[in-house]
C-alpha cells in the first residue's frame, strides 16, 4: 500500500494507479489501488503456510502489473514484470528501469502498526535549471543510511532534515489518505456478465442466490433469479431482435 501512495504521487495527471501480484506461491494475488483523490483499496490472497519474507519464495512464478488509469478518459498504460528480486522495493526499481528507463530507488518498512516508505527518482537532465552531476549519486547515498525504525518513528520534516540537510530542500503540504471502496451494484453486474448464464442459474438452484462479496470491503451483494435473468436478457436483445428482422 505504500509503494502504491508513493508510485501514484510520481504521475503528472490525475487517475488511478492499481499494482497487481499474481503468482504460484503463498501469496497468490494481491491488488492496490490508489486515485489521486488520496482514496485507496486493497485485497489480499494467501496461504495461511507463509515461512518466509522473500517475495521471490512467496510470489514463486509471480508477475507484478502496474495500471494507469487517467482521469481523462486517455488510454490506459500497463506493464506487467516478472518477480525475481527478494523485496518489492527491488522489483519495482527494477520495472522502473526496464518499463520506464528511469532511475528510481525505493524504501519500504512497516511494523504491525505502522507503514512507510521513501522513494526518489532522477529527473530528466534538461529540467535541472542548474546542473548538480553528482546530484544523483549524492542524494541515494543519502537516502540509503535511512534505517527501518527512523522512517517509521519519525516525521517526514525530521527523516528530511536527517538525511538531506545540506541540500536545498522543499516541503510539501502533506495529504491525508483514506480508504474508500467504489465498488457498486453496477460493477459486480459487469462481473457477472464474465460468468454464464447457465453457471449462474446452476448456483441460484443450489443456494437461492447469487452471493457476493466485495473483496475490498467486504460489501455484501445478492443476486436472485429475476436479477440474473434480467443481466442476461439485456446482453441477449440485440442479437434476439436481429434474429426477429431475419
Ligand atoms: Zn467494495
Amino acid at each position: 500500500m505504500t509503494a502504491t501512495v508513493l508510485l501514484i504521487s510520481t504521475l503528472k495527471y490525475e487517475g488511478s494507479l492499481t499494482l497487481q501480484i499474481q503468482s504460484k506461491g503463498p501469496l497468490s494475488l494481491l491488488v492496490v489501488q490508489m486515485k489521486s483523490d488520496s482514496t485507496l483499496r486493497g485485497t489480499a490472497e494467501w496461504d495461511e503456510t507463509i515461512n518466509s519474507s522473500a517475495l521471490t519464495s512467496l510470489c514463486e512464478e509471480g508477475l507484478l502489473t502496474i495500471t494507469v488509469e487517467p482521469k481523462d478518459g486517455k488510454e490506459r498504460y500497463q506493464s506487467i514484470i516478472n518477480i525475481n528480486h527478494s523485496t518489492l522495493s527491488a522489483t519495482i526499481e527494477s520495472y522502473f528501469k526496464q518499463s520506464e528507463q528511469i532511475d528510481t530507488r525505493l524504501w519500504l518498512t512497516a511494523d504491525d502498526n505502522r507503514t512507510a516508505g521513501i522513494l526518489i527518482q532522477k529527473l530528466p537532465d534538461d529540467s535541472l535549471q542548474h546542473k548538480d552531476n553528482d546530484a544523483w549519486n549524492r542524494i541515494e547515498q543519502l537516502a540509503s543510511t535511512i534505517t527501518d525504525t527512523e522512517l517509521l518513528t519519525l516525521t517526514s520534516k525530521k527523516v528530511l532534515h536527517r538525511l538531506f540537510n545540506q541540500e536545498n530542500i522543499r516541503l510539501f503540504k502533506p495529504k491525508t489518505i483514506r480508504f474508500h471502496c467504489d465498488c457498486s451494484k453496477k460493477c459486480i453486474t459487469n462481473m457477472l456478465r464474465g460468468i454464464s448464464h447457465q453457471e449462474l442459474q446452476s448456483i441460484i438452484k443450489k443456494d437461492g442466490q447469487v452471493n457476493i462479496n466485495c473483496s475490498f470491503c467486504r460489501k455484501h451483494y445478492a443476486f436472485d433469479i429475476i436479477d440474473i435473468d434480467a443481466i442476461f436478457a439485456s446482453e441477449n436483445l440485440p442479437n434476439d431482435s436481429l434474429k426477429d428482422q431475419h
